[in-house]
């Protein structure tokens, strides 16, 4: 059923070589620069037909799915022989944004496993979401002593928090366990009982200090919770990152396990606290 095209769109072949189509390949940049600029596929394609360009002959008008190829088509890069059109830092932009755009369509549900691990930048408070009357979201930090607010749309939010588990899929000897505190601990308590027992069997303390024994050991093994975290969860994350990019499921599996609190800052970035303690921060610029 497919009318294929001779040649990709922004090619031509002139003396039996492919060549950039001195239009075609305009529209090709443009395309790139509208979507990166936070134009919708469908916005991109009546643009396209408005100005009157063809994708191919048999028709004037354009849909989304024209728009989606071009976006995708790795040959603009200059794979497969084919002249470079865009830049790879465009196309892996473009890339970016159809994951973000695609995975975060239904809001709501998206931003529910980020909510519950919101948190200000500044005080480490609780970041409550609410919205506005003119319905813009912003997040306010409950700690009174604090009350920072952060306006961010749901969008970027999602956004920003894809954005810092890509970094983190890159990194994946980040997803250590978080052994080392736990064995101290485990030692401390260890000490703690030995010293309850041998006070009781001395029988000679006095109440109070046999009383604030009792309380440590108590706080100690309350500080001893089982690990919501199992190290094998994060050691499992690590091996699949190792082995191939991350999929949208392994980012929300990243999120789920890995992520102890989503920083917000008063700068509208986003840090990520994992379980373990190490932070994933802004490493370069961000950019729309
Ligand atoms: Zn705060």
């Amino acid at each position: 059923m497919a009318w294929q095209r001779k040649t990709p769109f922004g090619y031509l072949i002139q003396d039996g070589l492919l060549q950039p189509h001195p239009q075609e390949a305009d529209t090709v940049r443009y395309i790139f620069g509208q979507y990166l600029a936070g134009a919708s596929l469908l916005a991109i394609a009546e643009s396209m037909t408005q100005q009157g360009i063809r994708y191919h002959q048999h028709t004037a008008e354009w849909n989304k799915n024209m728009v989606k190829r071009i976006l995708e088509n790795a040959k603009y890069t200059g794979a497969e022989g084919c002249p470079r059109l865009v830049s790879d830092e465009d196309f892996a932009a473009a890339q970016h944004q159809r994951t973000v755009r695609n995975t975060y369509a239904p809001l709501a549900t998206e931003i529910r496993p980020i909510q519950s691990k919101a948190v200000c930048a500044r005080c480490s408070g609780r970041m409550a979401r609410g919205t506005r009357s003119h319905g813009r979201v912003h997040w306010k930090c409950q700690n009174e002593g604090c009350g920072q607010s952060v306006s961010l749309s749901d969008e970027t939010l999602a956004g920003l928090v894809d954005r810092r588990l890509r970094e983190l899929a890159q990194a994946p000897h980040l997803l250590t366990a978080p052994g080392s505190q736990r064995a101290e601990v485990d030692m401390e308590a260890i000490r703690l009982r030995n010293e309850l027992t041998m006070a009781l069997n001395r029988g000679a303390d006095s109440p109070e200090y046999i009383k604030t024994l009792v309380l440590t050991a108590a706080a100690q093994r309350y500080s001893r919770l089982p690990d919501p975290t199992p190290a094998h969860d994060l050691e499992q994350l690590r091996v699949r990152l190792e082995q191939g990019p991350a999929n949208a499921d392994t980012l929300a599996a990243l999120l789920t396990t890995a992520v102890r609190t989503v920083r917000l800052t008063p700068e509208k970035t986003v840090e990520l606290e994992l379980v373990n303690g190490e932070i994933i921060t802004d490493t370069k610029e961000e950019s729309a």
